[in-house]
């Protein structure tokens, strides 16, 4: 965004990869040929851990390619019934892993990789439901980090902004909100904001921007 790059200040460059990305995103989505009473889908929205619930353990497969035991699938329909022509529904299946798996992979192996990554999560899901997706698939779809970056510019595919730790968390970022402020005006808005990830602290972090946004010129206006 700032241009020429000569203009982002040292410590603004440093601050930023001082930080470590929370996870992004691996999905599966699909159109399904039948409805999800007939399929035997009964959860809009169900989360599985696979053979742990140990969220070290799950931390550490997040930082892999797979297979991914931590998923959670959706079934649009049965939320928001007619989302797809009668008869059929949408279904999708996501794993949150960190960038780092994806970092080494290569172009070559990228859509191996997104088959079998599909083909995994769908028998895993079957695994532990019992639901035969399978052999009703009529339109398939996967996205990875790499899709995200592609589609919507985020870094390194990152959706959740910086990870929440013990030394970065909102109460210190409060904290250093003066400091962390590089370009007069300028302010972060969205997920990687103070608050941090998701749909909710990314309007938070957006109401909290425009507020320092305004805040700041109605100040240099008084001073004018
Ligand atoms: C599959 C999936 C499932 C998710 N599930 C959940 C969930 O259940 N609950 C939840 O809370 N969160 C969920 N999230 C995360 C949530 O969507 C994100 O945390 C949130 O959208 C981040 O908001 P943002 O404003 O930071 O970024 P974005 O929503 O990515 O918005 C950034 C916008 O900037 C635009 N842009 C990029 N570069 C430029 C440029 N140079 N100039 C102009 N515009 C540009 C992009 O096109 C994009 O529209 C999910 C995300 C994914 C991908």
């Amino acid at each position: 965004m700032i241009e020429p790059l000569s203009e982002v200040p040292e410590g603004a460059i440093k601050m930023v990869n001082g930080r470590r990305l929370s996870v992004t995103t691996a999905s599966v989505m699909m159109v399904l040929d039948d409805t999800p009473e007939n399929l035997g889908i009964k959860d809009y929205n169900l989360f599985s851990a696979g053979e742990t619930m140990d969220t070290d353990k799950i931390w550490e497969q997040g930082k892999t390619l797979g297979p991914y035991k931590y998923l959670t699938s959706i079934c649009l329909d049965l939320a928001n019934p007619g989302a797809t022509p009668e008869g059929m529904c949408q279904f999708s299946i996501t794993n949150l892993p960190l960038v780092q798996g994806f970092l080494d992979l290569k172009e070559e192996d990228y859509y191996d990789f997104k088959r079998k990554m599909a083909k995994d999560m769908i028998d895993e899901y079957e695994r532990v439901s019992g639901i035969n997706i399978h052999d009703h698939i009529v339109e398939i779809e996967v996205s990875t980090p790499v899709t995200v970056a592609h589609y919507v510019g985020a870094w390194k595919g990152s959706i959740y902004g910086y990870s929440h730790s013990i030394d970065d968390h909102a109460i210190a970022r409060l904290q250093m909100k003066e400091d962390d402020h590089f370009i007069d005006g300028l302010e972060f808005a969205g997920a990687h904001a103070i608050s941090g990830n998701g749909m909710g602290p990314a309007v938070t972090n957006g109401r909290a921007a425009a507020k320092a946004v305004i805040d700041d010129y109605t100040r240099k206006e008084a001073q004018r």
